[in-house]
């Protein structure tokens, strides 16, 4: 689909490698990359020697500066890879990103209680001290010792705040992973046009919406809608004009998205509905009404002056009642819509039960 293209100066580097074992800059290139990946104790996994690689050929800024921040602030880890991956859209799903989080947070957690438990043994350690310190207070035998000790403690204390330090490090690396991810997450769901959900976010969305309904009984109704001649918009106008058109229309749907109806981008021109606890008589003038709303609409290119002339959209609606599963009040929908658009379109029908 348009305008979902992604920005890749380069193919991943398992497309674009050739077979090891060559020589030249391909020798090479291996080489930098395993020494970037060992000089940071970093596993040798897809994700970090993609970013490796990117880094090392990609000839992508806005990723060298964050490899080099990270590099600056201590070096490569795990939490950082994956909060650049979640930044640059590289290749990886959200789940993935997901589960990386899990495992840097688990990380955390158990560096959480070593450093606890060596922070208990420096305190028992002093308070040993202390015990024993009338047998130490003899200058003549023991002042050395004491010294000794001392010195120890205090140096103890230091590589203990030297952890901390790297723990808070780690901690904020963390945070920034976080807020990268749920960034990502929002990105894999949403249509970059229109802003809406996306039709993976639809398909989930709607598994949902059907198991509540068959468990507590509630009404679903479903409205597939699309614009009418949309072609003739983009042949006379241009393609521009005609996302623009595809942006109006989605934000005319919209309005109408409260807690009960949720709005997707389905394909091109098309956007689906789910009106929860909604019947589909209802479902279907609710949609009726944003039609005749657009029908009366003078719209006209802001840039050109040009007029758009009247645009309509057609509809079907279906409710999930006696069909199969999501693609069963889909594929009613769908029908209910092609005799919408057959018999001379800008109308809203409504599926028969035996379509
Ligand atoms: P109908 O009334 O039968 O629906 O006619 P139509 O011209 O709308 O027909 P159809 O649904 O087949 O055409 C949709 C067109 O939408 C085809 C495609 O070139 C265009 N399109 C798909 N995605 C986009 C997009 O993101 N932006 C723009 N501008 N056009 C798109
Ligand atoms: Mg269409
Ligand atoms: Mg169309």
């Amino acid at each position: 689909m348009w305008l979902e293209g992604r920005d890749r100066t380069v193919p991943a580097a398992s497309a674009q490698m050739t077979p090891p074992g060559g020589t030249g800059p391909w020798r090479k290139l291996y080489e930098e990359i395993g020494k970037i990946l060992f000089e940071n104790s970093l596993e040798p996994t897809p994700q970090n020697f993609d970013v490796c690689h990117r880094y090392l050929t990609a000839n992508d800024g806005e990723l060298n500066s964050q490899v080099e921040r990270a590099l600056k602030a201590g070096g490569l880890t795990a939490v950082s890879v994956a909060s650049i991956i979640a930044q640059r859209s590289v290749e990886i799903s959200a789940d993935d990103l997901g589960q990386m989080a899990t495992g840097a947070q688990s990380q955390l957690d158990q560096i959480m209680t070593i450093v606890k438990r060596s922070g208990d043994d420096v305190r028992s350690y002093g308070d040993k001290l202390e015990e024993n310190h009338a047998a130490l207070s003899d200058p003549e035998t023991s002042a050395q010792t004491v010294v000794d000790l001392v010195t120890l403690t205090r140096s103890m204390i230091e590589k203990s705040r030297e952890v901390e330090d790297k723990l808070r490090h780690s901690a904020d690396e963390i945070t920034a992973l976080r807020n990268n991810l749920a960034e990502a997450r929002k990105r894999a769901d949403t249509d970059p046009l229109t802003g809406l959900p996306n039709r993976g976010s639809l398909d989930k969305r709607l598994a949902e919406e059907i198991s509540k309904s068959r468990t507590d009984g509630s009404p679903l109704s479903i409205g597939i809608v699309d614009i009418d001649k949309f072609k003739v918009i983009n042949d006379t106008h241009g393609h521009l004009v005609g996302d623009e058109v595809i942006k109006f229309v989605a934000s005319l749907l919209q309005k109408k998205d409260g807690d009960r109806v949720f709005v997707a981008r389905f394909g091109g021109e098309e956007f689906v509905m789910v009106f929860e606890g909604v019947d589909p008589v209802t479902a279907a003038a609710e949609l009726n009404e944003i039609r005749e709303r657009l029908y009366k609409l003078e719209l006209k290119n802001n840039s050109t002056g040009a007029k758009l002339g009247r645009l309509s959209f057609s509809a079907g609606v279906a409710e999930l009642t006696g069909r199969d599963g999501s693609s069963g009040v889909l594929k009613a929908a769908d029908t209910a819509l092609y005799r919408a658009k057959n018999d001379g379109r800008n109308r809203v029908y409504i599926a028969d039960p035996s379509e």
